[in-house]
Formats: C-alpha cells, sequence, structure tokens
C-alpha cells in the first residue's frame, strides 16, 4: 500500500476532523501518501481528490464539522457510479480508503469492494447516533449528548421557575441513545424512544405522579423517531390532561450535530483514525474500526451495520429509579 484516501460521508458529526488529522498524520508517519476526497463518495465519482500534508489538517482537532465536507450521493448507488469511482481511485494510485461514516456509508463499501476487491476499505464510525455494532461509542455521539446535555439544562432552569412541563425533541429516527443518555444525564423524569413502545397512558399516569409530588417542573425527552412521531404529537395528546401546567415543546434540532467536539470525542476519534491506517498497512478491508471497553475491535461492515446495540436495561432503569 503506497497512497491512501480518506473521506467523510452521510450526516456529519463533531470528531470526524480529529479522524481526519488522525489519518492523514498516522499515514505520513508510516511513508504513505494521502489525499482528502471530497464530499463523500461524490468526490470519489468526480475525482474531487486533494493531496494532504501534515500541515493540512493543522488546527482542526477543536473544530465540529468536517473539512472534507460530506453529501449523499445517488450516483454511487449506481454500477455506473462505481465503475467511474474505481476507475478514478485506480487512475490516482489509491489502493486503501478509510471511510469515515454510518451504515449507509459502510454499505456502500461493501457493495464496492465486491465489485472491486483490489481497493481496501476500512471504516471509522462517524455518526452522532451511535447506531452501529462493534463501539461503544460513535464518532459525534458523545459531543450530542453533551450539547443536548447543556440545552436541556438551560431549559429546566426556566422550567423549574414556572412550573412547567416540557417536552425535549432529542436526534434520534431510529435509535434512542441521544434521548436515554442525556435524559439521565439531566435528570429528566422520562424518555420516550424508537426502541420502546409509546404508551400515552403511561405517560399520564407518570406525569400525575411526579406533578403530585410537586417537583418545581417535569421534562419528559423524546426521540425524534419515537412511536407517535415527536414530542409535537406526544405534548398533543398529554398536554390537555394538564392544564394546570403551562406546556411547552422545544425541538434542539441541528444544534445536536454541531460545536466543539469534548475531549473523549477528540480522543477517541484519534484512536480510530489511527487504528484505521494501521489496519490498511496490514492488509485488512472491509471492517468498521470501533472501541469496545476500551479496547479496539475489529467488525465487518455487514455486522457493524445490521445489529444495532442494545439499550441497556440498566439505564433504561436508572430512568426509571433516580427521577
Ligand atoms: P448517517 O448515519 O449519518 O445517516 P450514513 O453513512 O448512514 O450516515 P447515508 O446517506 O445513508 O449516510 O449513506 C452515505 C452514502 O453512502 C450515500 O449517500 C451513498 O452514496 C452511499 N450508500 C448508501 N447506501 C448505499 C448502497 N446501498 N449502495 C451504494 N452506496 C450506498
Amino acid at each position: 500500500m503506497e497512497k491512501i484516501g480518506v473521506f467523510t460521508s452521510g450526516g456529519d458529526a463533531p470528531g470526524m476532523n480529529a479522524c481526519i488529522r488522525a489519518v492523514v498524520r498516522t499515514a505520513i508517519y508510516h511513508g504513505l501518501e494521502v489525499v482528502g476526497i471530497m464530499e463523500g463518495y461524490q468526490g470519489i465519482v468526480d475525482k474531487n481528490f486533494i493531496p494532504m500534508t501534515a500541515d493540512s489538517v493543522s488546527n482542526i482537532i477543536q473544530q465540529g464539522g468536517t473539512i472534507l465536507k460530506s453529501a449523499r450521493c445517488t450516483q454511487f448507488r449506481t454500477k455506473k457510479g462505481r465503475k467511474k469511482a474505481y476507475k478514478n481511485l485506480k487512475e490516482a494510485g489509491i489502493d486503501g480508503v478509510v471511510a469515515i461514516g454510518g451504515d449507509g456509508t459502510f454499505t456502500g463499501a461493501a457493495i464496492f469492494m465486491q465489485e472491486y476487491p483490489d481497493i481496501n476499505f476500512v471504516g471509522c464510525p462517524g455518526t452522532i447516533d451511535n447506531d452501529l455494532h462493534g463501539t461503544d461509542f460513535t464518532i459525534g455521539y458523545d459531543t450530542a449528548i453533551n450539547t443536548a446535555m447543556e440545552a436541556i439544562d438551560k431549559i429546566k432552569d426556566t422550567a423549574n421557575a414556572d412550573a412547567r412541563l416540557f417536552f425535549i425533541e432529542v436526534m434520534g429516527r431510529d435509535v434512542g441513545f441521544i434521548a436515554l443518555r442525556s435524559c439521565i444525564a439531566t435528570g429528566a423524569e422520562t424518555v420516550l424512544m424508537p426502541e420502546t413502545s409509546t404508551n400515552i397512558k403511561a405517560l399520564v399516569k407518570t406525569i400525575s405522579e411526579h406533578y403530585e409530588r410537586k417537583k418545581a417542573s417535569i421534562i419528559i425527552i423524546v426521540a425524534e423517531g419515537e412511536e407517535m412521531g415527536g414530542a409535537v404529537k406526544v405534548a398533543k395528546k398529554v398536554s390537555k390532561k394538564f392544564t394546570a401546567l403551562s406546556s411547552r415543546v422545544t425541538i434542539l434540532g441541528h444544534i445536536q450535530r454541531g460545536g466543539r467536539p469534548t475531549a473523549m470525542e477528540r480522543v477517541n476519534a484519534s484512536w480510530m483514525g489511527l487504528e484505521a491506517v494501521k489496519a490498511l498497512i496490514a492488509g485488512e478491508k472491509g471492517i468498521m474500526i470501533g472501541i469496545v471497553n476500551n479496547k479496539v475491535a475489529h467488525t465487518s461492515f455487514e455486522k457493524a451495520i445490521k445489529h444495532n446495540q442494545e439499550i441497556s436495561p440498566t439505564l433504561l432503569e436508572m430512568v426509571k429509579v433516580l427521577a
């Protein structure tokens, strides 16, 4: 292996820059040439390659977003688009690629490698959702829960001042990891997630119990993908039962994707980037680099995509017991 490429794909996530930096510097350290591929798979199809030096990734470890940009590329979903991508990689002399992205990104890489087995792809899990098997934390997740936590803390200050019932919607279309952790971290009263069924009767009972305890405020965390369709719909069903409480809905939205990555994010993303290049040098391919129990884990793309992490029963117990 002499020359590798690195790209970010799918939804952007804080910490991607730290990972890019680690890939570039590890490659150079080991004597490889490295190019940045702009806008995910679109950059491969368009041959949008930028030679990278150690200096070109200076001063980015602390920045959110991604210097390589991210895009959704429809052409790569077609055989014709992937053929063009292969031709461009071969012409540029790139024989290894580090793909930083989520399940769609790894699905694309797995299909491409079946068609063109002489280009090796290794993945780093880049998504705020934490919805990949084979790693305890995806790149972006820790920053996203910290951002949600800070926002919810602020809402709680004002909710406490005026006995309010708040429904706060956080990101998570298919999984509730951000919702669950931010609920526990802020001491919110309960959480609704895609993994659990939304029972309005039970929710009304929970809110009533907290109301009777004369809590200063009641905060319900709602993952955007929960069964009923999000915080607005849940609030509409529930608020009318609590006329003594003024009720509000806040949708945190894209603030959860941005911002300076946390220390943990920077360290883990750097670690994964370093290990991804080492794996390529060792001739490995078709795997995602993860961190499980503070150790590096290699998981095939197929496994990483198919098996979601389980929601920990202990975390659910914490919500119930500690609220
Ligand atoms: P996130 O979890 O943040 O959504 P992701 O990696 O899952 O990130 P997607 O938009 O699903 O994001 O996928 C990123 C890109 O991967 C797509 O734009 C497309 O170019 C490529 N891709 C996804 N699925 C396939 C597929 N079945 N075949 C080929 N390429 C694919």
